[in-house]
C-alpha cells in the first residue's frame, strides 16, 4: 500500500475505509471544550460501545421483573447466559466452542489452569517466561513454584539477544532443547504486551511438546487484535482479558482455553465447585462431583452476568464483523502510523514492534532517545491518550473498531511538533 503524509489522505482513507462506521457506536471520550480524545489505549481498557448500556439495562430490568425466576425467565436466561459468549468467543480466538468458556479474571484463570497444567515432578519442574513478561504472569508463575515447594529462581527467562529488544523463537528453541527435561511449563505471552511482538504460537507448542513441556499462552494482547488460531497452533491452554481489545468495560470477566486433546480427561487435577458440575444433575444437589468436558470443566461458581451482558455486546459487534476485516483493516491503520513515524525521520525514535504485520497486532511501541514522562504528559495536554511505560516507550494501539486513519495522522503530527519543539530549546 501507498501512504501519503498528508492530512487529505488520511480523510480520504477514512472515506474509503468499510469499516469507518463502527466508530460511531463507541463512546468517544471529549475534553472540557468537547473535543474528542484521540483514544490509542485499546491495549489498556478499550471504549464503551453504545449498545452496553442496553444490553446491561436488560438485565437489570429481568432481575427486577422476575427475581430469581430470572434464571430461566429472561430474555437472555441467566442459567446458560455464558453459553450465549461461548460461540462467538471462540471465533475470535480460532477455537472450538468446546474449548471455550468466559469466566473468572485473567489472573485467576492462569491459576486454575496451572492447577492442572503445572504438574511439576522432583526433576522437571520449571517454568518458561519471557523475561518482560507481564508482571502479574510472573507473579504469578513464582507463586506457583513456591507452592510447590520450589523457588522463583526455578523460573527460566527467554531473553533478547544482547543490544536487541524482540524475542528469538530460536533461542526458546535452545533453551528447551538444553534443559527440556527440567522444564514442566513454557508460558508465554502471545502478544508480548510492551513490544507488542506476536509470537508463532504453533512454532511455541511444537517447541514445548518436543521435550514433552506444556504450553500456556497469555493472550491479554491478543484477543480481539490478531486471529491466533488457537486450536490449530496446539498450544494445551491460554487465557486473556476481555476489558482490553475486547471492549468489555474495567474488570470485565475473562475468556479460557483449553485445547480439545485435554477435553475428556477427568484424570487432570483441578479444583471443584457446582459449576464444573454435570449441568444435568448440578440441581438434584447431593450428587457425587461428576466434571464437565471441555474448558466448562474448569468453571467454579455461577458467573456476574451484569459483566457477562457488557461482553455480549461486545462479542455481538465482533461477531457481526468479523475478525477478518477487522485484521485487514488494522494491518492497513497500522501500517499508516508506522510510515508516519517513519517520515518523522528523526534518530531519535526507534519503533520496537516488528516491522512485519504479521508478527503483530494493530500497537507500537515507540522508544524516544532521551525521552522522559513529560512527553506523555504533553501529548495528553493535546488530547493523545497513549500509554507509558519506563524508561522511555511510548505504547499506542489504534484499533481497527474505533481510530480513524485521521487519529493516526493527528497523534503523529502532534508527536512530531512536540519533539521539535524540545530541541530548540
Ligand atoms: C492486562 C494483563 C493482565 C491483567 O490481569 P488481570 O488478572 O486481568 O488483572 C495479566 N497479564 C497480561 C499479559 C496482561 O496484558
Amino acid at each position: 500500500m501507498k501512504y501519503q503524509n498528508t492530512l487529505q489522505f488520511a480523510q480520504q482513507q477514512d472515506k474509503e475505509d468499510k469499516l469507518s462506521y463502527l466508530r460511531n457506536r463507541f463512546h468517544i471520550p471529549k475534553d472540557k471544550k468537547g473535543n474528542n480524545w484521540l483514544y490509542f489505549t485499546g491495549n489498556s481498557l478499550g471504549l464503551q460501545p453504545k449498545a452496553t448500556k442496553e444490553y446491561i439495562q436488560q438485565e437489570l430490568d429481568d432481575w427486577a421483573n422476575y427475581g430469581v425466576e430470572g434464571h430461566f425467565e429472561a430474555k437472555n436466561p441467566w442459567m446458560p447466559y455464558h453459553e450465549f459468549l461461548t460461540g462467538n468467543m471462540a471465533k475470535i480466538v480460532g477455537a472450538k466452542p468446546i474449548e471455550v468458556v468466559v469466566m473468572n479474571t485473567l489472573t485467576t484463570n492462569l491459576h486454575l489452569l496451572m492447577v492442572s497444567f503445572y504438574r511439576p515432578t522432583k526433576t522437571k519442574y520449571k517454568i518458561v517466561i519471557e523475561s518482560d513478561a507481564f508482571p502479574s504472569d510472573r507473579y504469578a508463575v513464582q507463586s506457583q513454584l513456591k507452592f510447590h515447594g520450589f523457588s522463583e529462581e526455578d523460573v527460566i527467562e527467554w531473553k533478547p539477544r544482547k543490544g536487541e529488544e524482540l524475542l528469538n523463537i530460536d533461542d526458546l528453541e535452545t533453551i528447551v532443547s538444553e534443559q527440556g527435561d527440567e522444564i514442566a511449563l513454557l508460558l508465554i505471552g502471545g502478544v508480548n504486551y510492551y513490544t507488542g511482538q506476536y509470537l508463532d504460537l504453533k512454532r511455541i507448542a511444537e517447541i514445548g511438546h518436543s521435550k514433552d513441556c506444556v504450553v500456556g499462552i497469555d493472550l491479554a494482547h491478543g484477543a480481539g487484535n490478531i486471529s491466533p488460531e488457537l486450536h490449530n497452533s496446539g498450544v494445551d491452554f491460554a487465557a486473556w482479558c476481555t476489558y482490553k481489545y475486547l471492549n468489555s468495560g474495567p474488570g470485565s470477566l475473562g475468556g479460557l482455553f483449553v485445547h480439545e486433546k485435554h477435553s475428556k480427561n477427568k484424570d487432570l487435577p483441578r479444583f471443584a465447585g457446582w459449576w464444573n458440575h454435570n449441568k444435568d444433575t448440578r440441581f438434584n444437589m447431593r450428587q457425587p462431583f461428576d466434571v464437565m468436558d471441555g474448558a466448562e470443566g474448569w468453571q467454579l461458581s455461577n458467573p456476574p452476568i451484569l459483566s457477562m451482558a457488557a461482553i455480549k455486546a461486545s462479542l455481538d459487534m465482533f461477531a457481526e464483523v468479523g475478525m477478518e476485516a477487522l485484521r485487514e483493516k488494522s494491518e492497513k491503520l497500522t501500517g499508516y502510523f508506522e510510515f508516519l513515524i517513519n517520515q518523522i525521520g528523526s534518530e531519535d525514535i526507534k519503533i520496537i514492534t516488528p516491522s512485519n504485520p504479521k508478527e503483530r497486532g494493530c500497537q507500537l511501541s515507540i522508544q524516544v532517545k532521551n525521552a522522559d514522562k513529560s512527553l506523555h504528559k504533553k501529548l495528553t495536554e493535546n488530547n493523545i491518550i497513549t500509554d507509558w511505560r519506563e524508561p522511555d516507550v511510548i505504547r499506542c494501539a489504534p484499533t481497527p473498531m474505533y481510530n480513524s486513519f485521521e487519529d493516526v495522522y493527528r497523534m503523529v503530527n502532534s508527536l512530531s511538533s512536540i519533539l521539535s519543539e524540545g530541541k530548540e530549546v
